[in-house]
């Protein structure tokens, strides 16, 4: 008897759902026709501030503007926003002399970008107290491999009967060999970021890296941009320059010019709107910037340059994005609610346009019903597990919704998390219901084979009939829909390296020093503690917390169960939190 009624009311709602209903056609020719010319050669694979990302982003205004979308940017069709691109080191800016030797920058040395930035040095130290003292010639103190352990891993010292504070030492990259100290776990501690931590939290006043013998030489720097000034110079030196150094005795007489040029611009998201008969706003967006040549970070790919064309990653978003506005603009009764079509750039570059375009919404943010992310769609027909919905959790009607859902045409497979690394993430921190819709990971991911020829066009068009079925229900569906946090973050991979999680999204737009939650998950150690959103974390047990890869690296020394105080900044105010991992 039980088992009849759920029948009866799926099959009810299935009825009940009356999509939507266009003069326009979606079909696979008008899908691939956007592909080719966002994963064209031609566009350099549209990395973010680059001119290949601004075509595509005049492309995809000239399909709104046709689709008849009214524009909804803060210009026109466009909203800006700038972010830092690059930190430049120039010769003009920066100067290292030693005894009357001057080093030859990117030769024999580079600061690391996350010295501390435009500071003209002359010798100092500190005394007893702290004070700042004024000396003509300071000695360099070696301290080895700059790694101090003493944790279930081992005890390990570099650091042992040396005076550093307030000196130079320098520091050699990489750990001590493996056979000497079996029952030590280096790699938590070995990388610059960890042996600069260490380096501070024993008082130096400057850190100058080189590279053991037996090594290559080249210089390195952490290839990231978004890092915040630590507050005292670092550097890494070649061979040439540590030799330059040991030419002269114990004492030097030094000066050195640092200067980080940080180079800044701007890129945009592309907006347009259908309005509906309320101002009530759905909002569907899909990110269409992607890794550029590759040479970034977050690119899988290994060998020469190459172009990332991203057909999958995201030409398919997109392509589906403006077919859809068509869709809606063409519609044969006008939508109940509005609906907001949004192209989002810098996503790869950490959900720049996204986190930008939530904090600075060009409607109403009290009247957004729902956000729908299309990001990776492109390759239905080679997943076994079908069109992957994430976010589901995010609010009990999603759950209702898909709960009596009789879909036949693509298999669907549900997943509650609402905090992944895609744009829908800006707006489940925003409390904004938010799904992410997915075709999957695979082999090609990140790297120049993730090209058009792989693309199912049909597939596509599948997934833009499941949005329809989505938003016209959606659409009948009066009912206000109240946000509830997801008990999770995204179901993939966990990098090795961390054996706890805080439960916190980190903010990417706001440059502050420390590192600034922009929302706390339901029942984890952030959210235990007491940390909320807007909360700038400072310190973390003994590590000080600058930026984001500080606050990773503290993250990594942690295990479960362990028990640590957090400093937070929360509006003025500096508090101690107790967290328990
Ligand atoms: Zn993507």
């Amino acid at each position: 008897m039980k088992k009849l009624l759920l029948i009866t009311f799926v099959i009810s709602l299935t009825a009940s759902i009356q999509a939507i209903e266009s003069q326009y056609h979606i079909t696979p020719e008008s899908i691939m026709k956007h592909i080719e010319v966002l994963a064209h050669d031609s566009l350099e694979g549209r990395q973010i501030g680059e001119p290949g990302e601004l075509k595509a982003a005049e492309y995809i205004r000239a399909q709104f503007k046709a689709a008849g979308l009214s524009a909804i940017g803060t210009d026109n069709y466009f909203q800006y926003y700038d972010f830092l691109k690059e930190i430049k080191i120039t010769p003009e800016n920066n100067s290292f002399n030693i005894n009357g030797t001057s080093l030859v920058l990117h030769e024999d040395y580079i600061p690391l970008k996350v010295s501390f930035n435009n500071l003209q040095y002359m010798p100092t130290a500190y005394d007893d107290l702290g004070t700042q003292i004024q000396r003509t010639s300071l000695n360099i103190i070696d301290v080895n491999f700059g790694i101090k352990i003493s944790d279930d891993s081992g005890v390990y010292n570099d650091y042992a009967n040396k005076d550093v504070k307030g000196k130079i030492v320098s520091i050699k990259r990489f750990a001590p060999d493996k056979k000497d100290y079996p029952h030590v776990d280096f790699s938590k501690h070995e990388l610059l970021i960890d042996k600069i931590n260490t380096a501070i939290a024993h008082k130096v006043s400057s850190i100058i890296f080189y590279t053991p013998e037996g090594h290559d030489d080249t210089l390195v720097d952490q290839r990231v941009i978004k890092i915040l000034s630590k507050e005292i110079p670092i550097f890494f030196f070649k061979k040439s320059g540590m030799e330059k150094i040991n030419q002269v005795s114990d004492t030097y007489d030094m000066t050195f010019y640092i200067e980080l040029d940080y180079v800044r611009d701007t890129s945009q998201n592309v907006i347009g709107i259908v309005e509906g008969e309320t101002d009530t706003t759905v909002i569907i967006g899909a990110h269409y910037d992607h890794l550029g040549w590759g040479d970034t970070y977050a690119s899988s790919y290994k060998g020469e340059p190459a172009i990332h064309n991203g057909a999958d990653d995201n030409a398919s978003g997109v392509a589906a994005l403006i077919e859809l506005a068509h869709y809606y603009a063409q519609a044969k009764e006008k939508p109940h609610y509005s609906m907001l079509f949004i192209a989002f750039s810098g996503e790869e570059a950490g959900l720049l346009g996204a986190s930008n375009f939530a904090k600075n919404m060009t409607i109403d943010s009290s009247k957004v019903r729902m956000m729908l992310n299309m990001d990776m769609i492109g390759r239905l027909k080679e997943q076994d597990k079908g069109l992957a919905i994430m976010g589901v959790g995010t609010t009990n009607e999603f759950t209702n919704f898909f709960d009596s859902l009789n879909y036949q045409d693509v298999k669907l497979t549900l997943s509650n998390a609402g905090y992944a690394a895609s744009d829908h993430t800006a707006f489940t921190t925003e409390e904004i219901p938010a799904l992410h819709i997915f075709t999957g990971a695979h082999k090609d991911y990140h790297k120049p084979s993730d090209d058009i020829e792989m693309i199912d066009a049909d597939g596509i068009v599948k997934v833009t009939r499941f949005m329809n079925t989505l938003i016209s229900y959606f659409d009948t569906l009066e009912k206000p829909l109240t946000f509830t946090k997801p008990k999770s973050s995204h179901d993939g991979k966990r990098r090795k390296k961390y054996s706890v999680t805080l439960g916190v999204i980190p903010d990417h737009v706001t440059e502050v020093q420390g590192f600034r939650i922009d929302g706390v998950m339901a029942d984890k150690p952030a959210e235990k503690a007491g940390m909320l959103k807007g909360d700038i974390i400072k310190k973390l047990g003994e590590v000080v917390i600058n930026d984001i890869y500080d606050y990773m690296n503290a993250l990594s020394k942690f295990k479960k169960g362990d028990t640590v105080t957090a400093i937070v900044k929360r509006g003025d105010k500096e508090i101690e939190l107790s967290v328990t991992f």
